[in-house]
């Protein structure tokens, strides 16, 4: 039965992990994956995570099975937090939100629903993307194509390619768009120029997908997702994805969500009816826990705030990290203007660092970043910054 399966590639970036958790080097730095580590290295449990389980386990609840878009109160507090608790789109109903297997679930949940009502559009991504999204928008059947963002010759935003790409697409495009915080590259458009995109979606007649994984760690919450109201504001009908793998460190619960804005309240029950068959149909409804936990942080003012506070302080410790990086190559004699760190936003840095160089990083030093030269600036404190700049002053 089995004889013609080949083996698939590995996960480029999981990959790297099992290379990591091989590798011998007591010096070793996994600046791979897209997670943050507190100043001691540690993945943060975060306080306002251990009030909201406390106080589950002292009220314990049996486990029936949830309703298949999830738990109420966490759909109700997504919505919040995307689109504002009492924002017009919420206030009259036309948001259908699910809650969803981590943000992959909702990107996949909406790549689903879009093949049953539009199976001929083709999807865009950003060149370069989430590795996750071609595979996961080309195994729901879709074709896969990118449009201009990064810019190596200038280390920033190639945004003319990225509009005339969008101005070039046809009506029914659906477009992925990273919110806030690209990953890969940690480049950012600005404020003005998310009005042209949403200018471009809007007269192009383009499906816009906006894939939240990040939201709090650019700005902050609120201007994280200030982008969300300006396509509100254009009148458009689109498709945002959550996920709280990364803000509330909850990455193994798989807790996120989609939201779909519609015309009005009857459009929402329609859509909200659809989705629930994709759901079911692929793994009927979602788990408790991390739903729980999130809506018990969100709708609880003091965990609420405590989170806040918590997120602000992995927001402000990225920022630090990335200007000792700058400071510490500097230091190790790197010649190179690397302030552009600093001008990037979110978890990850594109470091600019060529496949062999990044190859070199590994096997030498044991830093470990993608080929592509992305590092998880999250992942660097005080302890291996220095290792760190020195290793990259040695491959530049
Ligand atoms: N989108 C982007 C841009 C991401 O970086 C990630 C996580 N690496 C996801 C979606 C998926 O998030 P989750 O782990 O919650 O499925």
């Amino acid at each position: 039965l089995f004889t013609a399966v080949e083996m698939a590639p590995r996960d480029p970036i999981l990959g790297l992990n099992e290379q990591f958790a091989a590798d011998t080097n007591p010096a070793k730095v996994n600046l791979g994956v897209g997670v943050y580590y507190d100043d001691n290295g540690k993945l943060p449990l975060l306080e306002c995570v251990q009030a909201a389980e406390k106080q589950m386990m002292e009220a314990p609840k049996a486990r029936g099975y949830l309703p298949i878009d999830g738990i109420a109160a966490y759909d109700a507090a997504v919505k919040g937090l995307v689109f504002g608790a009492d924002s017009e789109p919420v206030t009259s109903g036309r948001v259908a939100t699910v809650q969803c297997i981590g943000g992959t679930g909702g990107l996949k949940v909406g790549a689903d629903f879009l093949k049953h009502l539009n199976p001929d559009a083709k999807v865009l991504i950003s060149d370069p993307s989430w590795e996750n999204h071609r595979a996961l928008f080309t195994n729901a059947g879709f074709t896969v194509e990118s449009y201009p963002y990064y810019d190596a010759a200038t280390r920033g935003i190639n945004f003319a390619g990225m509009l005339a790409a969008l101005n070039a697409a046809p009506a029914g495009t659906i477009v992925v768009l990273h919110a806030c915080c690209h990953n890969p590259t940690g480049y950012d458009i600005t404020a003005a120029q998310w009005d042209e995109v949403v200018a471009a979606v809007k007269a192009n007649n383009l499906v816009a997908f906006l894939d939240m994984a990040y939201q709090g760690f650019g700005y902050g919450l609120a201007e994280d997702g200030a982008v969300i109201g300006k396509f509100v504001a254009a009148g458009l009908n689109f498709f945002v994805s959550t996920s709280f793998s990364k803000s509330f460190s909850l990455y193994g619960e798989r807790v996120g969500g989609l939201s779909v804005l519609c015309e009005s309240k009857e459009e929402a029950s329609r859509v909200l009816s659809q989705l629930k068959i994709v759901i079911r149909t692929n793994y009927s409804n979602p788990p408790i826990h991390g739903g729980m936990v999130v809506a018990m942080v969100l709708d609880t003012p003091e965990l609420r705030a405590l989170w806040e506070k918590e997120l602000g302080e992995m927001r402000v410790r990225i920022k630090a990290m990335r200007q000792k990086l700058v400071d510490g190559l500097k230091a190790a004699g790197v010649k190179e203007d690397m302030s552009f760190i600093t001008k990037q936003i979110g978890m990850f840095s594109y470091s600019g660092l060529a496949k062999d160089q990044m190859v070199r990083l590994r096997n030498e030093f044991g830093v470990y970043g993608t080929d592509t030269g992305r590092m998880c600036v999250a992942a660097l404190n005080s302890k291996n910054i220095d290792y760190v700049c020195a290793s990259i002053a040695k491959v530049i």
